[in-house]
């Protein structure tokens, strides 16, 4: 048997679903949820609702210790390059690389499309 997580909300205890509410008649009590997957922020939390108020509680403490962020970032032309699949007048696929900011398009081959490792970027 897989082990089980505990989902990380710190308010997962206090809804009253069926699921939660364990124990024998005079001791029970509402649980954290445990399962074998969980879905949500990164396999940490039950729900969105856990997910949301670990955060309310914990996100700012959170950003101030991995680095907020206090200047807005840039996205250079260098780095602007996405792939993009579209389709030409005779319905076949065409493959393209488009700079978001000069809008240059440069055809690729399926594999270059395909290939997570391709890229034009230079970071
Ligand atoms: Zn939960």
């Amino acid at each position: 048997m897989s082990e089980l997580k505990l989902c990380q909300g710190s308010k997962c205890h206090t809804y009253f679903t069926k699921d939660r509410l364990k124990g024998t008649k005079g001791s029970k009590t509402y649980q954290t949820r445990r399962r074998s997957n969980l879905y949500y922020g990164n396999g940490n939390f039950c729900s969105f609702n856990c997910q949301h108020d670990w955060f309310q509680e914990f996100g700012d403490k959170a950003i101030d210790h991995f680095g907020r962020t206090t200047e807005p970032k840039h996205l250079t032309e260098e780095n602007a390059w996405y792939k993009t699949l579209d389709w030409n007048s005779n319905d076949d696929r065409v493959y393209a690389y488009v700079n978001g900011i000069t809008k240059e398009v440069i055809s690729l081959t399926r594999e270059q499309y395909r290939d997570n490792n391709y890229t034009l970027n230079e970071r």
